[in-house]
């Protein structure tokens, strides 16, 4: 099956053989009957990171990448890499193994079948674990909103074809405001820094250069500059992205 080949690297042996590739190619997504190892802290939300409804992410499945229509919740990396921080190197096990996520008790590499049957579905979201902490859901909801993928898709799509001050300032207001929000949350609300990711998915100074843009920060001023991304621009329709002038915004 064509989706099954993207999914399953070349292997003969039907059983694992712990060789740690699957850990080592990034946590699993979270799904609703994974709730229970977040709510009963076994899986601590400082742990997980959240690619937003809307972003852009790599469908294991389709083998396409595509914008999503819901979040995704993910175990965190170690330091810049993909493997999963739950990922006992030395021992090449995991450090959790009774309580892995259902996604990694799914994945057999020799056979892809029963991950392929629940990787869409019922995905666990932010608005499932934290809409009934008080004001921190409408903070989130405030940012979902504000800092929509969708917009700044738009913001980008504009510069491509008619590059111009408004959009200049919109596209930098959205970033200024994603970086307020968490300072915020932090200095006043007393929120550890470890969750933002998971509360309001990674910072756009991070994401934004997947979308063609480098976002660099000179004190106070945000400095936009495009990157030319080539599969991604094709994703998006753009054009031109080599013309593209240096971005510079006030806050
Ligand atoms: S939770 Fe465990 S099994 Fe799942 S990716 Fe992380 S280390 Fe691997």
């Amino acid at each position: 099956m064509k989706h099954r080949q993207r999914l399953r690297p070349q292997v003969t042996n039907a059983e694992c053989i712990r060789c740690g590739t699957c850990c080592e190619k990034g946590g699993p997504g979270f799904h609703e009957n994974d709730r229970d190892l977040i709510d009963n802290g076994i899986i601590p939300s400082r742990c997980l990171f959240t690619i937003r409804k809307g972003e852009f992410a790599y469908d294991n499945v389709k083998g396409s990448l595509k914008p999503l229509d819901s979040d995704i919740i993910k175990i965190k990396g170690k330091g810049n890499t993909w493997t999963c921080i739950f990922f006992d190197e030395a021992g090449k096990q995991c450090s959790i193994y009774d309580n892995r996520p259902r996604e990694c008790r799914a994945l057999k590499c020799w056979d892809t079948r029963e991950l392929e049957r629940i990787y869409a579905k019922r995905r666990l979201t932010r608005e499932d674990l934290v809409a009934d902490v008080e004001g921190l859901w409408d903070l989130i909801a405030d940012h979902q909103e504000r800092c929509d993928y969708d917009k700044i898709r738009d913001a980008i799509r504009e510069l491509e074809l008619n590059d111009n001050d408004t959009t200049r300032r919109q596209l930098a207001e959205i970033i200024k405001f994603d970086i307020e929000i968490r300072n915020l949350v932090v200095t006043r609300g007393g929120l550890d820094e470890e969750m933002l990711d998971f509360l309001f998915g990674r910072p756009l100074t991070k994401t934004l250069p997947n979308y063609g843009i480098e976002v660099q920060r000179q004190g106070e001023k945000i400095i936009l500059v495009p990157k030319v991304k080539r599969t991604l621009k094709s994703e998006l329709g753009m054009r031109n992205s080599e013309n593209w002038a240096g971005l510079s915004e006030e806050d």
